[in-house]
């Protein structure tokens, strides 16, 4: 049975410039802290992907950090900005983030005496005007918010958020895990003090990330041990991952483009399809991610994904990370969805290799399932 991939927010298909840089660096047997030969090369590796990186983000390798994915520069970042903060011990972050950025802010909160102010959204998934000003005239300790909304790929303005929260002389830091390879970089981010970003979402490996620090801010690591990373994030690096984001990095700069238009085509299509269906997506015309539909059904959305996974449909329901529990999602009950409506929230994610086909495809797919 042909299988149709439609879970890109959950992790996307390794390209083949970034297998290829992948197979390579498995090759190589040197550690690249090591000054012998084989340690230099695997050097050269690494350090030739950070400058991929800081060419695509137009920003100094030295700002970038190698990390095992979006979780881990999440926590570190987070941990980091805490660790050095001046006064205030109070952490704001939007109830929709991701739970790498919720549970580890509550963690360092509970480990360092501190508190986690959740930022409300409204129905739409965006943030009340008003909120974060009044929260920010509180005091805070760092500020952290997404880009863009992992379940329903909904846009936050990081460009206005990042200007306010730095005018109130507080750190800010960026989730910008979802955004790549969907909608070109907002110019805004150069202004965070703080950026992850996570491999496997633009088609490197899984197990490699990065934690972007333009202004090269003094951090604690969260990760302490050997001198890698500049003493920034211990532990011997995954070249092979590292190898394969810098490859990845490089497809996406190069072919950005090509890719962006597909993905606003892709939506456009979607966007018309949908009105005549029954299924609205739940940010209503929110400025959303071109890639994430995310649909309420008139049942629970459970069983309709295992059955359109045995018709060769990979669709999810919320946030992979939470697939497999029956929780209902926190970002759609932080958006004022009752858990019974969150349980039957549907996502459809695409990417650079989805066809409109596809997605009429699964569309069938699913008003068939769902008349069963
Ligand atoms: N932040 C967001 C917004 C995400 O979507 C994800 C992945 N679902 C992460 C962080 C965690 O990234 P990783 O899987 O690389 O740990």
């Amino acid at each position: 049975m042909t299988r149709t991939y439609l879970d890109w927010n959950a992790t996307a298909p390794v390209r083949p410039e970034a297998r290829e840089a992948a197979l390579k660096a498995l090759d190589l047997c040197g550690n690249p802290s090591s000054i012998h030969q084989e340690g230099r090369e695997a050097r050269r590796v690494r350090e030739s992907a950070r400058e991929a990186a800081a060419r695509w983000l137009g920003i100094s390798p030295e700002a970038i950090t190698f990390t095992s994915g979006g979780t881990e520069s999440n926590a570190a970042a987070i941990h980091g900005l805490f660790r050095t903060a001046s006064s205030s011990r109070r952490i704001l972050a939007s109830a929709t983030e991701h739970p790498s950025v919720l549970e580890n802010a509550r963690l360092t909160a509970a480990r360092f005496g501190g508190e986690l102010v959740l930022l409300p959204v409204d129905r739409k998934g965006a943030l009340p005007s008003g909120t974060l000003e009044r929260e920010l005239a509180k005091g805070a300790a760092l500020v952290s918010v997404h880009a863009a909304n992992n379940e329903t790929g909904v846009l936050f303005p990081v460009d206005e958020i990042v200007h306010q929260v730095r005018a109130a002389g507080v750190p800010v830091h960026v989730d910008a895990t979802q955004w790549p390879g969907r909608l070109p970089l907002p110019s805004g981010l150069w202004g965070a003090d703080l950026l992850t970003f996570s491999g496997h979402k633009l088609g490197a490996l899984k197990g490699a990330g990065m934690l972007v620090n333009p202004g090269r801010r003094p951090l604690e690591p969260l990760i302490a041990g050997g001198p890698q990373e500049r003493g920034r994030r211990a532990g011997t690096e995954n070249l092979a991952a590292i190898a394969s984001l810098g490859a990845a990095i490089e497809a996406i700069r190069t072919t950005g483009e090509a890719e962006f238009a597909h993905l606003a085509a892709l939506d456009r299509w979607m966007t018309g399809r949908l009105a005549g269906s029954p299924w609205k997506p739940v940010t209503g015309g929110a400025p959303r991610l071109p890639n994430t539909w995310n649909l309420t059904l008139d049942q629970d959305a459970e069983p309709v994904i295992q059955a359109l996974d045995l018709e060769g449909f990979a669709v999810s329901s919320g946030s992979a990370c939470s697939s497999g529990s029956v929780e209902p999602s926190h970002v759609l009950l932080a958006m004022g969805l009752s858990p019974a409506e969150a349980r039957r929230s549907l996502r459809i994610s695409a990417g650079r290799l989805t066809t409109t086909e596809d997605l009429e495809n699964v569309l069938k797919a699913l008003e068939r399932v769902c008349r069963r």
